[in-house]
C-alpha cells in the first residue's frame, strides 16, 4: 500500500469502481481504492443487474443512457465479462393516465436522443407472450434495457482502472479520516495510514459511518428490498429466444428472464428502512437479509395477475438485501459543503443503471473543477439542515414506496411535512392555502375559496387551482398581490475585501451605494452559477438575493472563492422574512403603511431603502419578478406576521389579495423572465439565456470571463424564446420537444398558462436557424403536438412601463 496518494477512494462497490476508473480514464494518476472486504461487498453483490434509461429526471436519464452505453467498451477494455444482455425493455402502462405519461415521455425521449418507442397491447403480447394484458393500455419500448452481472460489472470497472495506473487495496477497512495541517487527508486503515489530497466517499451501505468519520451526516438511509426467482418454466425455454425485461409501472414491480425462470422485484408500499442509525461494521460478508414475505403480499398479487404463469410456478430463491435511498431517490454527489477535498459518490440506488453516469460526473467535477452538465439534480449540495436523520429515514421511505407511482408534476408527497413553515404559516393557513414545500420550508401554492376545502388534484392537465390563480394574477395587475417570499435566499457579504471578492465572482458590474443590480455569475466555463439581485448596503457590504434551495449550493461556492479574500459571506435567509407587494396600488399600500415618501422620484426602480414599515425596520427594496409595480419589504423574522398582517388590513381597501407561487409563475411567463433550474442553469450560457445583458463584458477581470468573451463571438446556436401554445386543456412543462417538421428544435424549459394575456404560454431554448426560417413550430404535450409560435417581446408590458411606473 502507497503512504501517499492524489486520490483515496473509499469502497469498492460499484459507484467506487466506476470512480476509480473514470478518474483513471481522464488521466489522473496515483489514486488507489480502499475496500474493507472484498469488491462487491456491500450492495452491489446481491443487486438484480437490471438497467433502464428511463428516468423522470432528465439529467439522471442522460446518465443511465451513458452508463448502459458505456458497458460494451468496458468489457472489452478490461477484458472482463460483464453478462451483457440488452434485451430490450417494456414499461408497460394500465390506467389511462400512466399512458398519458408513457406517451409524454416518448416525446420527451427524442430531445434526449433516446430511442423508445409505442406498443399497443397486442405488441407487447407478442414481445412477452407470459404476460396478461388484457387491462394494458400499452407499453414504451427501449431496446437500450436489459440486465447484467453485477459481479462482473464491478469486477470490470476495477480492472478498467487498474490497466490505467490506479491501485486497488482489497482487506483494507477505513476507521479514521483526519484533514491536517498539510491541507490533506490523513486516512486511517486497518492496514496503515495513507496521506490523500483527495478522498471519496463511495461507501455504499457504509456511507453514513464513512460521513461521520470526516464529521459530516450525509442525507440517505438503507432500505430492505425483495426480489424472487423462480423455478423454470418451460414456455421460456420453447421461446427460442429471450423474454425483454419489464416494469409494470401500475403493479409497481420489474422482472427480467433468469435463464430459463424469471426474477421478480418488487417495491412493497410497506417500505422499511434497514439499520436506521448506522450499518454495522460487521454485516456485509455477502450476507443478506431474512425474507418478509408478508409484507410482500400485497405485490405479489399483482404481480401473479399480470404474469399468471407465476401462480404454478415455485420459488427458486428469495432475496432480501438493502441498499441505500436518499429524500428524493437521486444520489448524493460532489464536494461535500463544509469540508476540503471531500467528496461524494453515494446514495446511488441503481448502480448499474446509474454508477458509470455517477463516476463520470465526480471524476469530471474532480478532474476539471466542473462536471460537464448541470447536476444540481444530484448534487450533495441540494439538501439543507432540515435534512435530519429522522426527515431522511422518512421521506426515503416514502420515495422507496412510491418508486413506480406517478409524480405529478403538481404534486407535493406528504410524509415529513411539515418540517419546517414560515411566520405566516397560520395566516396563510387561515386564508385557505394550499401548501407545496421548497427546501424543506412549506410555501403557499395558490389560495383556495374560503367554501372549498384546500386542496389541489393531482394531474398531468389544469386542475382545480386554475381559476382560482387567474384571479390572484388579475389581482396583482390590477390592484394588488401580497406573497411571502421569506424562502428567496439573503446572503450578506461584507468585509475588507468584499466588493473586491464580489466583483471578482460576479459577472455584472456591482451597483452603487442604496442600488439594485441583477447580477449573473459564471462558472470558469462560462456556464451560469447563479441569477443572483445585489444590493449594495454600503461600501464593502452587500447583500445578495436568490433561490431559495439553492443555500448549501450557493454558500458552498462563495466558501471556496471567498477564501483568502477578506471577504466574508454570511447567510441571513432564516433570520430574515419578508413579503413582496406588487400590482398598481402596492405604492399605495406602502406609504399608508410608512411615514415616508416613497414615490418614484424618491425610490425609483431598482433601488432600496430602509424604512419604518407597519412598525418594523424595514429594507424595502423595489423590485419585483411579477413586472408590475412592486416592492419587496424584508424585516427581521420576528417582525413578519404583524407587518403581513398590518398590510392585510390596510390592503383591503385597495383590492389586495394573498398570491401564491403558481400565480408568480404565470406573471413571469407573461413578462419572459426566467427561473433558475429552469431557464438558467449549469447547462446555459448567458447569450443563450439572454442574461448577457447584466454581464459586464469590459470588466477586467471575473470567474469566466474568457469562455464569456470566447461565447460573445461565436454566439450558440440555441437561444431562450417565449412561445405562445395553441394548448387545449394542459400546458407545456419541461423537457417537451419544440418541433419543426418532425425535427427536434429545441426543448421546452418551463410553461404555464398566462391569465392575464389568455395565452398558454411556454419558454423553451429553440435553434436560431429554425426560428429564423419561420417554419411552423410544435410542441407536445402530453404526447399531442400542438402549434406554437415564438413571441418577439413579452407576452405583456413589452416596455417594461408598469415596472418603471
Ligand atoms: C435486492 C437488490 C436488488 C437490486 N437490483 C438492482 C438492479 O437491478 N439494478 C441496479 O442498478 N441496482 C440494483 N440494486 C441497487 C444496487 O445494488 C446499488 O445501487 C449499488 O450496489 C450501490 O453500489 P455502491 O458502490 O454505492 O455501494 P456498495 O455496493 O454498498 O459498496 C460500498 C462498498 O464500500 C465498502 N466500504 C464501506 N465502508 C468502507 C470503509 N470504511 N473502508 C473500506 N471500504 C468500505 C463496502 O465494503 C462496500 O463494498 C439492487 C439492490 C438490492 C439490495
Amino acid at each position: 500500500m502507497k503512504s501517499q496518494v492524489r486520490v483515496l477512494v473509499i469502497g469498492g462497490g460499484v459507484v467506487g469502481c466506476s470512480v476509480l476508473y473514470h478518474l483513471a480514464k481522464l488521466g489522473w494518476t496515483d489514486i488507489a481504492l480502499c475496500e474493507r472486504k472484498e469488491l462487491t461487498a456491500g450492495s452491489s453483490w446481491h443487486a438484480a443487474g437490471m438497467f433502464h434509461a428511463l428516468n423522470g429526471d432528465a439529467t439522471m436519464s442522460r446518465l443511465q443512457s451513458y452508463t448502459i452505453g458505456l458497458y460494451r467498451e468496458l468489457e472489452r477494455f478490461s477484458g472482463q465479462d460483464i453478462g451483457l444482455h440488452y434485451t430490450g425493455g417494456l414499461n408497460v402502462a394500465a390506467t389511462a393516465e400512466r399512458w398519458d405519461l408513457l406517451r409524454a415521455d416518448c416525446e420527451r425521449h427524442r430531445v434526449l436522443g433516446l430511442d423508445t418507442t409505442l406498443l399497443s397491447p397486442g405488441e407487447v403480447a407478442e414481445r412477452f407472450p407470459l404476460m396478461d394484458v388484457s387491462d394494458v393500455k400499452g407499453a414504451l419500448f427501449d431496446p437500450m434495457e436489459g440486465y447484467l452481472d453485477p459481479y462482473g460489472a464491478t469486477i470490470a470497472f476495477a480492472k478498467a482502472a487498474r490497466r490505467l495506473g490506479a491501485e486497488v487495496y482489497r482487506h483494507t477497512r477505513v476507521t479514521a479520516l483526519t484533514f491536517g495541517p498539510r491541507r490533506s487527508w490523513t486516512v486511517t486503515t486497518d492496514q496503515g495510514s495513507i496521506e490523500a489530497e483527495h478522498v471519496v466517499n463511495a461507501g455504499g451501505l457504509w456511507a453514513r459511518e464513512v460521513g461521520h468519520l470526516a464529521g459530516v451526516e450525509l442525507p440517505l438511509v438503507p432500505m430492505e428490498h425483495h426480489y424472487l426467482i423462480t423455478e423454470d418454466i418451460p414456455e421460456i425455454a420453447q421461446l427460442g429466444r429471450e423474454l425483454p425485461v419489464v416494469v409494470d409501472l401500475d403493479g409497481e414491480m420489474y422482472l427480467r428472464p433468469e435463464r430459463h425462470a424469471l426474477l421478480l422485484g418488487v417495491y412493497e408500499r410497506d417500505a422499511t428502512p434497514w439499520s436506521r442509525d448506522g450499518t454495522p461494521w460487521t454485516f456485509g460478508d455477502n450476507e443478506l437479509l431474512p425474507p418478509q414475505l408478508d409484507r410482500l403480499t400485497d405485490s405479489l398479487e399483482k404481480g401473479f395477475r399480470r404474469f399468471p404463469r407465476l401462480n404454478t410456478t415455485g420459488i427458486r430463491k428469495i432475496v432480501n438485501g438493502p441498499f441505500t435511498f436518499t429524500p428524493d431517490g437521486n444520489p448524493l454527489v460532489g464536494p461535500v459543503p463544509g469540508l476540503r477535498n471531500f467528496w461524494s459518490a453515494c446514495g446511488v440506488m441503481a448502480g448499474f443503471a446509474q454508477g458509470g453516469g455517477v463516476g463520470k460526473t465526480l471524476a469530471e467535477w474532480m478532474t476539471a473543477g466542473e462536471p460537464e452538465c448541470d447536476v444540481f439534480g444530484l448534487d450533495v449540495a441540494r439538501f439543507g439542515p432540515y435534512a435530519t436523520r429522522d426527515y431522511v429515514a422518512v421521506k426515503s421511505s416514502e420515495f422507496y414506496s412510491r418508486r413506480f407511482r406517478i409524480a405529478y408534476p403538481n404534486e407535493f408527497w406528504p410524509a415529513a411535512r411539515p418540517a419546517k413553515v414560515t411566520a405566516l404559516h397560520n395566516l396563510l393557513q387561515a386564508d385557505n392555502g394550499v401548501f407545496g414545500v421548497s427546501y424543506g420550508v412549506e410555501t403557499a401554492l395558490f389560495f383556495a375559496p374560503k367554501d372549498q376545502l384546500p386542496h389541489e388534484a393531482p394531474s398531468l392537465r389544469r386542475s382545480n387551482a386554475f381559476e382560482h390563480v387567474a384571479e390572484e394574477c388579475r389581482a396583482a395587475r390590477s390592484t394588488a398581490g401580497i406573497l411571502d417570499c421569506s424562502t428567496f435566499a439573503k446572503y450578506e457579504v461584507s468585509g475588507k475585501g468584499a466588493h473586491e471578492a464580489l466583483d471578482r465572482l460576479l459577472a455584472a458590474r456591482l451597483p452603487e451605494p442604496g442600488r439594485i443590480r441583477l447580477t449573473p455569475m459564471l462558472a470558469a466555463s462560462g456556464r451560469l452559477m447563479g441569477d443572483l439581485t445585489t444590493l449594495c448596503l454600503a461600501e464593502d457590504r452587500y447583500l445578495l438575493f436568490g433561490s431559495g434551495y439553492l443555500q448549501n449550493w450557493h454558500m458552498r461556492w462563495f466558501a471556496e472563492h471567498f477564501a483568502d479574500t477578506g471577504a466574508s459571506v454570511h447567510n441571513r435567509t432564516e433570520e430574515t422574512a419578508g413579503i413582496a407587494i406588487f400590482g398598481p396600488n402596492s405604492r399605495d399600500l406602502l406609504s399608508q403603511m410608512s411615514r415616508e415618501d416613497v414615490s418614484d422620484g424618491r425610490m425609483p426602480f431598482m433601488t432600496f431603502r430602509h424604512l419604518d414599515v407597519a412598525g418594523a425596520p424595514a429594507l424595502v427594496a423595489r423590485i419585483s419578478v411579477t413586472g408590475e409595480l412592486g416592492y419587496e419589504i424584508y424585516v427581521p423574522a420576528m417582525y413578519l406576521a404583524p407587518l403581513y398582517e398590518r398590510c392585510r388590513a390596510v390592503g383591503s381597501r385597495l383590492g389586495l389579495r394573498g398570491v401564491g407561487t403558481y400565480a408568480l409563475n404565470s406573471l413571469r411567463l407573461e413578462k419572459g423572465y426566467g427561473y433558475w433550474s429552469r431557464e438558467y442553469s449549469r447547462d446555459y450560457t448567458p447569450i443563450m439565456s439572454g442574461l448577457s445583458r447584466f454581464v459586464d463584458y469590459e470588466k477586467r477581470a471575473f470567474v469566466g470571463r474568457d469562455a464569456a468573451l470566447r461565447e460573445r463571438d461565436t454566439p450558440p446556436a440555441m437561444r431562450l424564446v417565449t412561445l405562445e401554445v395553441d394548448a387545449l386543456d394542459a400546458e407545456a412543462s419541461f423537457y417537451e420537444p419544440v418541433s419543426v417538421r418532425d425535427k427536434v428544435a429545441g426543448f421546452v424549459t418551463s410553461g404555464g398558462f398566462g391569465h392575464c394575456v389568455g395565452k398558454s404560454l411556454a419558454m423553451a431554448y429553440v435553434d436560431r436557424s429554425d426560428i429564423a426560417s419561420r417554419e411552423p413550430l410544435e410542441v407536445s404535450i402530453i404526447g399531442d403536438r400542438r402549434s406554437c409560435r415564438v413571441l418577439d417581446a413579452p407576452a405583456i408590458d413589452p416596455e417594461g412601463l408598469r415596472l418603471r411606473s
